[in-house]
């Protein structure tokens, strides 16, 4: 089972030029786990990867109705070369979240802690209360 954070990377990393076995060791999964999960998914890894419909991937302005087809997520050909260059220039991380102990890609910054919002938010619970 991938998770999200693999499952990103993967998709990071293949358009990086990365081969399957070098992204299967980076993130620790199997190549062929890797390769299907590109192979299923490099076709629509642009709708995939939007997590807020209707607004600019890299700049965040709303992305206009009028060629509304759903999937776009970028507002222009400037904003998506933006944001592919940025993750290009950006060093892949294999890091330990500091709080559920798995392992997560950070793209360029090596201190991050979390794998994710949800481990940031449960560290900051106070422990031993009751
Ligand atoms: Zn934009
Ligand atoms: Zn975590």
């Amino acid at each position: 089972m991938l998770t999200e954070n693999q499952k990103q990377a993967i998709l990071v990393l293949r358009e990086n030029g990365k081969t399957y076995d070098a992204i299967a060791e980076l993130i620790g999964a199997s190549p062929n786990t890797v390769r299907s999960f590109w192979r299923r998914n490099s076709a629509v890894h642009s709708r995939h990867q939007e997590p807020q419909p209707g607004h600019c991937k890299n700049c965040g302005s709303p992305l206009g109705g009028r060629h509304s087809t759903g999937h776009k997520i970028f507002c222009s050909d400037k904003c998506r070369y933006d944001w592919w260059n940025r993750y290009r220039r950006s060093q892949p991380y294999r890091l330990v979240c500091k709080q559920c102990g798995k392992s997560f890609i950070s793209f360029g910054n090596q201190k991050k802690a979390f794998c994710g919002r949800e481990c940031y938010n449960l560290s900051r619970r106070p422990k031993g209360v009751p």
